[in-house]
C-alpha cells in the first residue's frame, strides 16, 4: 500500500501511540487525535489501572518498533502468582517450568509515554491531545472533534481512520448509531466492579511485601490483587460484586464496615495499607466488560482496533497484549504487499478475530480460577504437576497459561482449544486417582497427552 496515504488515528493510548509510532516507521502520514490532555504533562492516571501485566506478546510487538530495550527497563518481574490466605500464610506459585518465562508489571503511564515520545520522533507522526472525536462519518472518511481547549468543533478527513478509542469507541458507536450496514455488537457486564488501592512503599523506599510477584488474595466470591511498582508500591485491586454477598460495593459504606471486611478477608494486606480508607473513599469504582463485534472495518475506509474492537476482563492480563498484537498482525498484513485498504482491513479481522474472541473467553475462565481456583487443593496439585512438567520436558509440555501468555508464535485460539484439552485431561486423571503427581513424571506425561487427544478428538 502506497505510504503517501493519511491515516487518522482516534486515541493516543496504548494501542494508538503504538500504531503511530509503527506506521510512522512505514513512512505514512499520522495524526493521531487524543481527548485527554498530554499525560506526559499532566496527571490523568487517576482511577485508571496504574500498572499492568506485559508479557511476550506485548515483548513481540516491542521488538517489531525497535524499543525491547527501553521497555524493559520500565518493567519488574513477576515470576509467579504469591497466594495468601485469611492467616496471612503465603506460598508462591511459579508461572511456568522454564526458568525464563516470566510475567513483568509495567506502568501504563511510563509505557504510554515511551510510545508518543518514539512516536513523535518521526517528522510524519502528528499528536493532537484535547481532541475529543464524537463521532465518525464512515462513508466519507471524516470524523467530527471537539477542541477542549478552545471549546469548538472541527472536522478532519484523512485516507483512512483507524479507531483505537478504547472500550467506549466513537467509530463503534458511529457504526451502531449509523445503521447504514449489519454490525453485531455485544457487551457483557461481570457482577464484579473493581476498585484500585496502593500498598506504599517503607519509608526508606523498599517494597513491603515480597517485589517480584503477583499477589492474590482468592476468597471464592471475590479477590484482590497487587501488583509492584518501580517506586516501591504496590498497585492494589479489589475485585467484588456489585450487590452480592455478605460484603459488597454497594454495602462497604462506611470506613468500620471496611475495616472489619479487610480484618477479616485480608488481615496482612490490611496490616501494611494504613492508607486503605483514604484509597478506598477517593478512588471510583468501575465496572468490567466484554465487548465483541464484527465486522470491524466498513468497506476501506474505517476500522477498529485495540479495546475499541475486542475489549476484555483483565483476568489473564492480555487486553493491552492483544491489542499490541494487533498492532503486530497488522503490520504483517501490510507486509503481504496488497493495494486496497478494503482488502488489508479485510484480511486483518479474518486473521485476527477468531483469536481476540478466545482470549475474551479465555480471560472470563481466568476470573473463576483467580478468585476461586487456586485456593482448591485439586487446583493445586494440577499446578505442581504442570510445572514439574514444563521443568522436566521443557519442549514437551506447556500448560494452557504458558501458551497463551509466554507463546507469542501461537494464536489465542489454539493455546484455548489445546489448553483446555489439557486442563481437563489432568483433572480426569486426578480425580480419577490414574496419575500421581509423586509418580513417575514420563508416564505422567505420556498419560496426559494420550487423554488430551482423545479429549480433543471428540470435540
Ligand atoms: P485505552 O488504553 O483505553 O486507550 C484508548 C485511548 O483513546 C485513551 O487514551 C482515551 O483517552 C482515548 N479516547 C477514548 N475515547 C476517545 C475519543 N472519543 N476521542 C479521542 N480519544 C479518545 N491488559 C494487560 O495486558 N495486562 C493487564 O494486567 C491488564 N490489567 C488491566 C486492569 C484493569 C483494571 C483494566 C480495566 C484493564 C486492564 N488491562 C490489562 C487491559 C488494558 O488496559 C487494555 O486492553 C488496553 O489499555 C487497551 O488499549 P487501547 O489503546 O486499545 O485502549
Amino acid at each position: 500500500m502506497n505510504n503517501q496515504q493519511n491515516i487518522l488515528i482516534i486515541g493516543a493510548g496504548l494501542c494508538g501511540s503504538l500504531l503511530a509510532l509503527r506506521l510512522g516507521q512505514r513512512g505514512y502520514n499520522v495524526s493521531v487525535y487524543e481527548k485527554r490532555p498530554d499525560l506526559r504533562k499532566v496527571d490523568i492516571s487517576s482511577g485508571r489501572s496504574i500498572n499492568l501485566a506485559f508479557s511476550n506478546r506485548g515483548q513481540k510487538a516491542m521488538k517489531l518498533v525497535g524499543l525491547e530495550k527501553k521497555v524493559k527497563a520500565l518493567c519488574i518481574p513477576m515470576n509467579g502468582r504469591m497466594i495468601h490466605d485469611t492467616h496471612g500464610n503465603t506460598f508462591l506459585s511459579n508461572y511456568s517450568g522454564r526458568e525464563h518465562e516470566y510475567i513483568n508489571s509495567i506502568s501504563r503511564g511510563g509505557l504510554n509515554t515511551l510510545l508518543l515520545d518514539e512516536a513523535e520522533k518521526h517528522e510524519n507522526v502528528k499528536v493532537f491531545f484535547n481532541s475529543k472525536c464524537l463521532s465518525v462519518d464512515f462513508e466519507n472518511t471524516t470524523a467530527l472533534f471537539k477542541d477542549y481547549t478552545s471549546k469548538k468543533e472541527f472536522v478532519e478527513d484523512a485516507d483512512v481512520i483507524i479507531a483505537a478509542d478504547g472500550a467506549g469507541s466513537a467509530l463503534r458507536k458511529s457504526y451502531y448509531l449509523g445503521k447504514k450496514f449489519l454490525f453485531s455488537f455485544s457487551q457483557d457486564w461481570l457482577s464484579h466492579g473493581y476498585k484500585e488501592l496502593a500498598i506504599l512503599p517503607k519509608e526508606n523506599g523498599d517494597y513491603k511485601t515480597y517485589k517480584n510477584a503477583l499477589h492474590i488474595w482468592p476468597r471464592g466470591d471475590f479477590m484482590l490483587i497487587a501488583l509492584p511498582n518501580l517506586d516501591g508500591s504496590f498497585t492494589v485491586t479489589l475485585f467484588l460484586s456489585y450487590d452480592e454477598g455478605e460484603y459488597n460495593f454497594n454495602n462497604l459504606n462506611t470506613e468500620n464496615r471496611v475495616l472489619e471486611f479487610f480484618q477479616k478477608e485480608f488481615p496482612d494486606a490490611l496490616s501494611i495499607m494504613p492508607n486503605l480508607l483514604d484509597d478506598f473513599f477517593t478512588n471510583p469504582t468501575s465496572p468490567l466488560g466484554t465487548i465483541k463485534c464484527s465486522p470491524w472495518h466498513y468497506k476501506g475506509n474505517t476500522l477498529l482496533m485495540g479495546d475499541a474492537a475486542h475489549a476484555i476482563v483483565p483476568f489473564y492480563g492480555q487486553g493491552m497484549n492483544a491489542s499490541f498484537e494487533d498492532v503486530t498482525e497488522f503490520d504483517k498484513v501490510l507486509d503481504q504487499g496488497y493495494n486496497d485498504w478494503e482488502t488489508i482491513f479485510k484480511t486483518f479481522e479474518k486473521n485476527r478475530k477468531r483469536d481476540t474472541d478466545a482470549i475474551a473467553d479465555l480471560a472470563i475462565d481466568n476470573f473463576h480460577e483467580m478468585k476461586d481456583h487456586v485456593a482448591n487443593p485439586i487446583f493445586q496439585e494440577k499446578r505442581k504437576l504442570e510445572m514439574a512438567l514444563e521443568k522436566e520436558f521443557p519442549d514437551e509440555y506447556a500448560s494452557k497459561y504458558s501458551m497463551v501468555t509466554f507463546n507469542e508464535n501461537i494464536g489465542y485460539r489454539e493455546a484455548m482449544i489445546t489448553g483446555r484439552a489439557q486442563d481437563k485431561a489432568i483433572l480426569n486423571l486426578l480425580t480419577d486417582k490414574k496419575i500421581d503427581i509423586s509418580g513417575d513424571l514420563k508416564s505422567n506425561l505420556e498419560k496426559i497427552k494420550k487423554e488430551t487427544e482423545a479429549i480433543l478428538e471428540d470435540d
